[in-house]
């Protein structure tokens, strides 16, 4: 059993972005990345503040806009266009979520394709589903298939399960599990035979939110097993949505929760935000 190393291979793409950078700010192009956020969710600050010592990590420059929670939407707007149309900025981030006098949608639409590190824009989806290269793409599913790469599985031809049918996680996973030619299946609340469905699948992506949900048991001998949950526990303890030791016992390869997908989620945002200043300095 193979145990997929999050955190080993998200040093080594940012080994890569920290390379990409320093090429271009010797054509005289510093990287950068502004993340918005809104309001005071504790959370919220803490992935922010993450994403930032990331970007350092790397020479990429972060700019944080702190606003208040009574901002009103228009002002959330304006700022958007003020950024769309600085030439400083290459990736823009709204950190979701955003206060509910707010709509989200209208936000995140207004960020141009260009400028969009997390890849929700509209025009970003689309172009995943029909195929358009060099745009960005959601995080977390890129870096599934960074690591699916890395641990050198092709899903070519292979039963591809993804449980979970969210813009951010599920449905971007399935699109790029089968622009590599998997046969997928999208399992959610309303499936009828979870277990009939993960005991069919050679390659399994767990997002659904739910402390081990997915039982070891019904993990098909020899599967590869990824698992983008993370739940806390009433003790602490951070598991995914998978029974991991029991999951381990019948898998080729499994991440483990922590330092599986979290890190690479945070790995890619700065590939999309390198490879949109590319675009520019092109
Ligand atoms: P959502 O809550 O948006 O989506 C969860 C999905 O799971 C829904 O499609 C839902 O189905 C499905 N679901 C819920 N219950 C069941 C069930 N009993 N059987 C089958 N499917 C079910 O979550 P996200 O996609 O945003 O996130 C999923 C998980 O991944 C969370 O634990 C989150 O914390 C984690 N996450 C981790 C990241 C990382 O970097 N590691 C990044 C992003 C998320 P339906 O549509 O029918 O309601």
């Amino acid at each position: 059993m193979i145990l997929i190393d999050g955190k080993q291979i998200a040093a080594k793409v940012k080994g890569e972005v920290a390379t990409e950078v320093r090429a271009l700010a010797a054509r005289g192009v510093q990287t950068g990345l502004t993340v918005v956020r809104v309001g005071d969710d504790p959370a919220s600050a803490i992935y922010v503040r993450g994403k930032r010592k990331d970007c350092e990590e790397v020479g990429i420059t972060s700019v944080e806009h702190h606003l208040p929670a009574t901002t009103a939407q228009a002002e959330l707007l304006a700022l958007i266009a003020r950024l769309n149309a600085d030439p400083a900025v290459h990736g823009i981030l709204v950190q979701l979520p955003l206060p509910k006098h707010v709509d989200e949608r209208a936000v995140l639409d207004a960020i141009s394709p260009a400028k969009d590190a997390d890849g929700f824009h509209p025009f970003n989806v689309g172009a995943l589903s029909i195929g358009i290269a060099g745009v960005p793409r959601p995080c977390t599913p890129a870096g599934v298939m960074r690591m699916l790469d890395e641990a050198k599985v092709d899903p070519k031809g292979k039963r591809a399960l993804v449980v979970g049918r969210s813009n951010i996680v599920g449905k971007p996973m399935a699109m790029m599990l089968l622009e590599r030619h998997a046969t997928v299946t999208i399992a959610h609340s309303r499936t009828a035979d979870l277990a009939g469905e993960v005991g069919r699948a050679d390659i399994l992506v767990a997002a659904i939110g739910k402390a081990e949900l997915v039982k070891g048991a019904w993990v098909k001998e020899g599967a590869v097993v990824i698992d983008v949950g993370m739940n806390r526990l009433a003790d602490g303890k951070l598991v995914g949505d998978v029974e991991f030791a029991a999951a381990a016992a019948r898998a080729a390869a499994i991440t483990p929760v922590p330092g599986g997908v979290g890190p690479m989620t945070r790995a890619m945002l700065l590939v999309n935000t390198v490879e949109l200043a590319k675009r520019v300095a092109r």
